[in-house]
């Protein structure tokens, strides 16, 4: 009984692919990818598939990102895969490495439990790193701020869908701030605490007036089918949106709610004493301090990163099945776009 609606005040057609790419005006806008030297093939197959079915209409520039210099070797080579512009970052150790408060006593004995329990990369301190850069660091750097949406991507994701309009300037002409295609219950010993030091930061001082009214609370605490999850963190039913696609607004992160927030967050120390990740922080940041109605499923855009789809029904069905959630069907109940569904979303936007 969702009822399909056009956003109010926007037209589709103008913001169609141009004739001429060259002569376009383009959003405030550009494609981020965190990458290491070594990952210059997996991420140029990222690039040739973007290109293909969204940015050689458009000739929006990339920033790559890297905690080590990128080598000239890396450069040339990702030069091959696009005509668009693109700028090399280094991050520098401000924006990159584990704080100094942080009690590496306490983080050794953490990891090494988690890594008891068979959490991937709960050791392994770069992947902590980038998490906490992901979450509340990388809107910061000097090289983002000239920008104001970003679209995020990976080495070795795929695109099936044409997308056949700029899905900046949608954002942009309906003022929505964050969207995603994935949604996705994370390993709930990863975020055992996230949700419970939320709340302990809600409670401080005035900091309730940071909630949006409309936020996306239901899905936040959705009771999961087993109880044992919402248990173990607090109550947060650990769905969130899978940050390796996000097609977003900075500016969000950049407001005070959310700076104020994810400070208190990295002072408790559990971007190293659990492995939060930037998906669930991204996620409930976004579901406390931005209007629902803000946040958008990308349906139309057929996206893989392993071992997850999100395949709406196109006309490239054949390569990945209209529907398909899974490379496995024994991790279709890690799927929880339906809670989004139920409890998010009261009008389906049309697909372009
Ligand atoms: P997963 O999807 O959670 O398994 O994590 P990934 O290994 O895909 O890492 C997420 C993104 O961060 C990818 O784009 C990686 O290339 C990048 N990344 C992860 N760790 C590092 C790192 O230490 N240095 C750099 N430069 N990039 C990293
Ligand atoms: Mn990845």
């Amino acid at each position: 009984d969702k009822q399909i609606t056009e956003p109010k005040d926007f037209d589709i057609e103008s913001i169609r692919p141009p004739a001429d790419p060259k002569k376009y005006k383009l959003a405030n806008a550009t494609i981020i990818a965190l990458v290491r030297n070594n990952e210059a093939s997996s991420i140029g197959k990222t690039i040739r598939r973007f290109e293909k079915k969204f940015n050689d209409k458009f000739h929006y520039p990339y920033t790559f990102l890297n905690d080590e210099p990128f080598t000239d070797a890396f450069k040339s080579r990702i030069a091959k895969y696009t005509d668009a512009p693109m700028e090399f970052v280094t991050v520098g150790p401000e924006f990159w490495k584990k704080p100094s408060f942080i009690d590496e006593t306490r983080q050794k004995v953490e990891m090494d439990k988690l890594q008891a329990q068979n959490i991937a990369y709960a050791t392994m301190e770069s992947y902590h790193n980038m998490c906490r850069f992901y979450s509340g660091m990388f809107y910061n750097l000097p090289e983002l701020q000239k920008y104001k949406y970003y679209w995020r991507i990976e080495p070795n994701v795929n695109f099936y869908t044409d997308i056949k309009y700029d899905v900046f300037k949608y954002l942009q002409g309906t003022g929505k701030k964050y969207g995603f295609t994935i949604n996705l219950y994370d390993i709930h010993e990863t975020v055992v605490s996230l949700w419970p030091e939320t709340l302990r930061f809600l409670n401080l001082g005035n900091n309730y007036k940071y909630v949006n009214k409309n936020g996306a609370f239901q899905w936040l605490l959705e009771p999961h089918q087993n109880p044992k999850k919402n248990s173990d963190t607090g109550g947060y039913s650990t769905c969130h949106f899978w940050s390796n696609f996000e097609i977003a607004d900075m500016d969000f992160y950049r407001s005070e709610a959310y700076n104020e927030w994810f400070k208190h967050l990295d002072r408790s120390g559990g971007f190293y004493y659990e492995r939060w990740g930037d998906a669930p922080v991204h996620s409930l940041g976004l579901s406390l301090f931005a209007d629902k109605k803000d946040i958008h499923w990308f349906r139309d855009i057929g996206y893989f990163h392993d071992p997850y789809f999100n395949c709406p029904k196109s006309e490239n069905t054949k390569l990945c099945s209209a529907g398909r959630f899974s490379r496995w069907d024994h991790l279709n109940d890690q799927n929880c776009m339906s809670s989004w569904i139920d409890y998010s979303i009261d009008d389906l936007d049309k697909i372009y």
